[in-house]
């Protein structure tokens, strides 16, 4: 697995659950409000490890090469200056340690944001980052011993892992990487963008899964502005279809943002996932570091607190439980 970014400790990103969050590198959507654009974009070499998935994605190509190595991305620019891994590693297990690690690290849930600006977490953000080339033993990346030696060692502290990105579904391995944390007794919390049903199917069939949280982005034709105009949203229908039928547990979120999200999108959104057991709606923010932060300038992005309760009525009213986050 590409894996950019670890947080030992989340009490909300796997509800019910004390859960570790793993976060991926590589997404085949462009969002413009993403608050994760380090886990967006790939360099070539990661790119190499993903692109045989992504083409079947029907990714747009030029949505694609666009996602290699642009400019001024700050990963690449801190990739120069990557530690030696065995280095790395070293100061990885000193600055995981609990005894030497602020209790506000371990113990207060850090958003990705937070997570990407802290030096002692981006320690093991980088650590996933070398995992594209270095491959261990037992075909583990060096990112990927890094969290399991970690999980291995908070057993008993932990209920689960919850999987999220970029988009968990591009890895190659996600299948093996979920088994193993199930094997070690861990409930596995899934986060997708729903593009991918086929591989959802795979991991809930295998019973791999006992959280999926679904982002609802828009209504389907909404999805052309982020997944590109030859995006089958088919694969949005079969993916709602598939977890409601299927997750063990399950929920939808959709960030309320315009153009994405207006009233008559989001009877489109419910009708969508009808049947669904939770829905959330997220407030975005526009004070962080986005994908596209042109896409704020001119204002008029963001809903408002009346415009969120206007959409929770109409969630409350066709029946769905629905909170607003
Ligand atoms: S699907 Fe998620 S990770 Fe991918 S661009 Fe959109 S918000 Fe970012």
């Amino acid at each position: 697995m590409l894996i950019g970014g670890f947080q030992k400790n989340t009490f909300i990103d796997f509800p019910g659950e004390i859960a570790s969050l793993v976060f991926t590198k590589g997404c085949n959507f462009r969002c413009p409000y993403c608050h994760n654009p380090d886990l967006v974009y790939l360099n070539e070499k990661e790119l190499s490890l993903l692109s045989e998935q992504i083409s079947t994605s029907k990714k747009p190509s030029s949505l694609i090469k666009e996602s290699i190595s642009p400019p001024k991305e700050p990963s690449s620019l801190i990739k120069e200056h990557i530690l030696p891994s065995k280095e790395l590693s070293s100061l990885i297990k000193e600055n995981i340690s609990p005894t030497k690690e602020p209790s506000s690290l371990i113990n207060g849930h850090l958003s990705p944001s937070i997570l990407n600006s802290s030096p002692l977490l981006s320690f093991f953000q980088f650590s996933g980052i070398s995992s594209a080339t270095e491959t261990m033993p037992g075909n583990l990346s060096v990112g990927e011993l890094d969290v399991f030696n970690f999980i291995e060692k908070r057993k008993g502290m932990i209920d689960g892992v919850a999987i999220t990105g970029g988009e968990p579904t591009l890895q190659k391995d996600l299948e093996s990487f979920c088994y193993k944390m199930k094997s070690m007794g861990l409930k596995v919390k899934l986060d997708t963008n729903g593009s991918r049903p086929w591989v959802l199917k795979r991991l809930l069939c295998r019973d791999l899964l006992d959280f999926v949280a679904m982002d609802v982005k828009s209504d389907l034709s909404g999805y052309r502005q982020i997944a590109g105009d030859d995006f089958d949203t088919g694969l949005i229908r079969e993916s709602i279809r598939l977890i409601i039928s299927k997750a063990p547990d399950h929920e939808f979120r959709t960030t309320c943002v315009k153009p994405f999200v207006t009233e008559d999108s989001m009877k489109e959104i419910l009708s969508l996932i009808d049947g669904a057991s939770r829905y959330i709606l997220q407030h975005c923010s526009d004070n962080v570091v986005v994908l596209e932060p042109d896409f704020f300038r001119h204002g008029g992005r963001l809903c408002s607190e009346d415009e969120m309760n206007i959409f929770r009525k109409m969630a409350e009213h066709r029946g769905f439980h629905c909170t607003i986050r």
